[in-house]
């Protein structure tokens, strides 16, 4: 498996290993854990600043959020200019604004130095409005992009067979193959001396005055200092709190005409749908995606990529869907993302999460934060985007509360499973949290009858996990742990499994 999801992304084939036999033993300057973008690029800045690195892998490089992305490279955000000039003030907003050029720059600049082939293209970018109250929105957000001196023009067409009632066009954008790209990332590491072990996962740290100490799967690895590139760090801190976790979909048709649009486009439905092309193989294929809704709070997940298939249905002329895929971000409680020094730390951990879906920008941009606060001990960005900050904004209660939801969705889960009196009721194909002989368990019968039982309570935070029919996992509703039918763990933050249960109908 090289996704953290049983579908196939359209970047999945490009994915390789990296297994390095490395020297877990050396004592390295700093030990960068997580495998996707986040992680190599900050990895790679590090290792150029003469630093020697380890990157640490649960799985292998491109097993999480990076191998499910759509890789859509902008210099505007989900959290519009508006919005953070008015939580955050003009010069914070400003320097917000200002990553996203930072970032493709950074990308650009990695391409050109290493000779990366990754399919880059500068693109324009079309928001375009559907209805009045999109109307609206639309124009915040070109208001809001000319205070911080971003270009927003508004035009009479746009390259979709959408009909809509405003649009606006912003130049420099870009798109590329995120797995190539990170896979020419790690390659420049390598080749500077840097280390790379997978099938490691880092399940918790001892911060000592001159060190951290790692204790992983493949035993305790030592480094001056530590970044979690994981989205939320082992254990438990408050970013658990000041983070969601929210799952995405896509698909990828070719379309009868051949009559592909060129650029990026984004409507202002909430959640809104986002549009781009890919070529693979020789054939260019439009990748659309949407539906976006907290884990663990869909009940159907397989009704996701219905309702994108047929919304994209209703206005191309699709011919074939030749892959559908869905994977996980992070919302952040104020709408900024966390990156710098790891609350609770004393200086010698860093983290980097709630990117929203601008994970492609503030992934890259991380490596230059994170780069500099350990090189330097200072970033320009370092207050804005201080993990430790809470900013009670507008809607935090309700972020919080919602977010908070451990004990609430424990006993409601736990109702729901009393409700389910013996495993007869769970049919061929279905999964269910069920109640058997007084304990919870989540299980799963095969089409063919064989059935997967697991514990149902999530190890990080006991959280009761729920079904993703879509993606054939247990999901934790509360943190975004994830697991297979066996158990199996396929996304933090926990790094235990769900214990699986033998049982004598496992087999049947
Ligand atoms: C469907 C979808 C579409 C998106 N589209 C866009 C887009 O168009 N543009 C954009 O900018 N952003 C987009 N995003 C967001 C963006 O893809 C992500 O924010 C970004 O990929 C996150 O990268 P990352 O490196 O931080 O995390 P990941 O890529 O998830 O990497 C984290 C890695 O850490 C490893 N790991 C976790 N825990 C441990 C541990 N304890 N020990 C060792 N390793 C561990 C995991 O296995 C994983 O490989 C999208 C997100 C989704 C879900």
């Amino acid at each position: 498996m090289y996704r953290d999801g049983a579908r196939k992304s359209i970047w999945q084939e490009e994915i390789r290993r990296f297994s390095s036999e490395a020297d877990l033993h050396q004592f390295y300057d700093v030990a960068v854990v997580g495998g996707g973008i986040t992680g190599i690029s900050t990895a790679l800045k590090l290792q150029q600043a003469g630093k020697r690195c380890i990157l640490l892998e649960a799985a292998n490089i491109g097993f999480g959020t990076t191998g499910g992305t759509t890789a859509h490279l902008n210099d505007f955000f989900d959290t519009t200019f508006n919005q953070a000039i008015s939580d955050f003030g003009q010069d914070h907003a400003q320097l917000f604004a200002d990553t996203g050029q930072e970032a493709i720059s950074i990308i650009e600049n990695n391409i050109q130095q290493y000779g990366i082939n990754c399919d880059f293209q500068r693109k324009t970018a079309y928001l375009f409005a559907l209805d009045e109250k999109q109307e609206k929105q639309l124009t915040d957000i070109v208001e809001g992009a000319a205070k911080v001196g971003h270009t927003m023009n508004y035009v009479d067409e746009i390259p979709f067979p959408i009909p809509f009632k405003k649009a606006v066009t912003i130049p420099d954008q870009a798109q590329f193959h995120p797995i190539k790209y990170i896979k020419g990332l790690c390659e420049a590491f390598l080749s500077l001396g840097g280390v790379i072990q997978e099938d490691c996962r880092c399940e918790g740290h001892d911060e000592q005055e001159n060190h951290v100490s790692l204790e992983t799967s493949k035993g305790e690895i030592k480094a001056k200092n530590v970044v979690y590139a994981t989205h939320i760090p082992p254990g438990l801190s408050i970013l658990h709190i000041t983070n969601a976790p929210y799952r995405s979909y896509a698909i990828a048709f070719s379309l009868k005409s051949g009559n592909y649009p060129k650029d990026l486009g984004y409507d202002l439905i909430d959640p809104y749908h986002y549009y781009r092309t890919q070529e693979i193989d020789g054939q260019t294929l439009l990748i659309a995606g949407g539906e976006d809704h907290k884990t663990g709070h869909e009940e159907d997940t397989g009704e996701c990529f219905s309702r994108l298939e047929n919304y994209v249905r209703k206005y191309f002329d699709v011919e074939t869907a030749y892959y559908s895929w869905s994977s996980q971000y992070y919302e952040p409680t104020d709408g900024f993302p966390y990156i710098g020094k790891l609350p609770g730390s004393s200086g010698r951990i860093f983290t980097a999460t709630g990117f929203r879906g601008n994970g492609m920008i503030f992934g890259t941009i991380s490596s230059q934060i994170l780069s500099d606060l350990i090189v330097t001990g200072n970033s320009k960005y370092e207050n804005i985007f201080n993990p430790s900050r809470i900013k009670p904004i507008a809607g935090f209660a309700d972020f919080v509360k919602e977010n908070a939801v451990v004990a609430y969705d424990f006993i409601k889960d736990k109702l729901f499973a009393e409700k389910i009196n013996s495993l007869a009721e769970v049919k061929d194909g279905e999964a269910k949290v069920v109640k058997y002989e007084g304990e919870s368990y989540a299980l799963y019968k095969e089409t063919n009858g064989k059935v997967h039982l697991v514990k149902s309570t999530c190890p990080h935070a006991k959280c009761e996990v729920r079904w993703n029919s879509a993606e054939l996992s247990w999901d934790c509703p509360c943190h975004g742990s994830r697991f297979n039918v066996n158990g199996k763990l396929l996304t933090g933050p926990t790094v235990r499994d769900l214990p699986r249960v033998d049982t004598d109908s496992e087999n049947q």
